[in-house]
């Protein structure tokens, strides 16, 4: 099969996605193969290509919002029939056993492998997933619209939800990439005002396009205090400006893996029982509550489409904010 892999992390100037061939994966136990129609590009594969992330397997193949159909299953899977069309996110697997699992928080468990991280990934002609952290797709999204729901959407989502965000509500969002344009629509059905704060003045356009009541730059003062508040962006330098943006008891969520340096704080920013919290990965229940929610609304998807001997092109073009909604690999 044809597969891009990253050797060793490398600035994606230097173009460090390689297309190799490589032997189909074969699926063992509960696992089961899949077909890749289409994999959605997060910027944690821009975290893994260039090192923010520190290697886990070399080489890797990255890529964790795999759209495509089961074509064969281990010994041990059967859940789904052969032709079913699914999603792989980024959790790979859990150990299902560890203090956080047992308490239903499987998203912060101690020995977990992620896909396109610690295990292959998506921008390849096949992937191997457990088959019960697959996602069945619903019928409403074409393949390419439905790649980015698996990270953008699912840690959007999960990012809402600790936001602690409700109806009436006012809600930043700072970056405006994919995540936010997909939360952005989850916000509005929930009934939420939306501000967006971003340094681009393309991603200002869009977000007034999908409902947005105000856009401006991420250090812009708003014009209206918020109550919550979710920075998608990689940069520690907006949490003041945005904490400066709270109102008194609001909650700022941080959306990313991995983050700049966030600079020393006046402690008045954070005083009034403000909250600030980051998000990590996502739990099982998360992926399918979006993922209803997703089709009940519908959410709609921008999507800049490459093919997979593009993939450096495509990963330099998410660096360089150039991506309206979400950068997508059409693998077949
Ligand atoms: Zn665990
Ligand atoms: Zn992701």
């Amino acid at each position: 099969m044809k597969a891009c892999i990253v050797r060793s992390p490398a600035p994606v100037e230097t173009n460090p996605l390689e297309l190799v061939d490589l032997p189909k994966p074969e699926p063992a136990g509960e696992q089961v193969l899949v077909r890749v129609s289409a994999c959605g590009i997060c910027r944690t594969d821009l975290h893994v290509i260039e090192g923010e992330l520190p290697p886990r397997k070399s080489p890797i193949t990255p890529g964790h919002q795999i759209v495509g159909v089961i074509e064969a299953a281990g010994e041990r899977a059967g859940r789904y029939a052969i032709g079913t069309r699914v999603g792989i996110a980024w959790l790979h697997s859990t150990d299902g056993t560890c203090e956080y699992c047992r308490a239903g928080k499987e998203n912060l468990c101690d020995d977990p492998a992620f896909t396109g991280y610690t295990v292959d990934g998506g921008y390849a002609e096949y992937a191997l997933a457990e088959e019960s952290f697959v996602y069945p797709i619903p019928d409403g999204f074409a393949d390419l619209e439905a790649a980015p729901l698996l990270c953008a959407g699912i840690i959007g989502f999960r990012s809402l939800r600790l936001s602690g965000i409700a109806r009436g509500g006012r809600l930043g969002l700072y970056g405006f990439g994919a995540a936010a344009h997909v939360a952005i629509q989850v916000a509005r059905h929930w009934g939420a005002e939306v501000y967006a704060c971003t340094r681009d003045e393309r991603h200002r356009k869009l977000a007034l396009e999908l409902g947005a009541v105000w856009a401006g730059g991420t250090i812009e003062d708003t014009p209206k205090k918020l109550d919550s508040a979710i920075i998608f962006a990689p940069a520690g330098e907006i949490v003041p400006a945005a904490l400066k943006a709270l109102k008194k008891g609001g909650t700022l969520a941080l959306g990313g893996i991995h983050m700049s340096a966030i600079p020393s704080l006046d402690y008045n920013l954070l005083y009034q029982e403000r909250v600030v919290r980051s998000v990590a990965n996502n739990t099982r229940q998360d992926g399918h509550d979006f993922l209803r929610v997703a089709a009940e609304i519908p959410v709609r998807i921008a999507t800049v489409v490459f093919r997979l001997k593009d993939a450096n092109r495509a990963i330099n073009a998410l660096k360089n904010d150039a991506i309206r909604g979400a950068a997508v690999l059409q693998i077949k």
